[in-house]
């Protein structure tokens, strides 16, 4: 994995996250993962009364995105399969 690509998810990340500040008025941010919530720039464990009444929307904290990321990076494919390699794949 490259520096740059790391680098460009990160951004990619970033831009997410801005755009959850957005909803966080009417809406929790919850982490998927660790089920910590959003309180401001900081991701805080969940009380469940903390929960009650309110539209949650589900992402990722920045430790479990970065892990995600790594887990991403680990498992894809070295190169992208060719337009005849997909062909072939569709047709078996
Ligand atoms: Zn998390």
């Amino acid at each position: 994995m490259s520096g740059g690509s790391v680098t460009l998810a990160c951004q990619m990340l970033s831009c997410m996250a801005v755009k959850d500040l957005e909803l966080e008025v009417v809406m929790i941010t919850q982490c998927c993962v660790c089920r910590k919530i959003r309180k401001g720039t900081q991701w805080d464990a969940s009380k469940p009364e903390e929960l009650l009444g309110h539209d949650i929307s589900h992402g990722y904290c920045p430790v479990c995105a970065l892990n995600a990321l790594a887990e991403i990076y680990a498992t894809a494919p070295t190169k992208l399969p060719s337009q005849a390699e997909t062909a072939r794949a569709s047709v078996a």
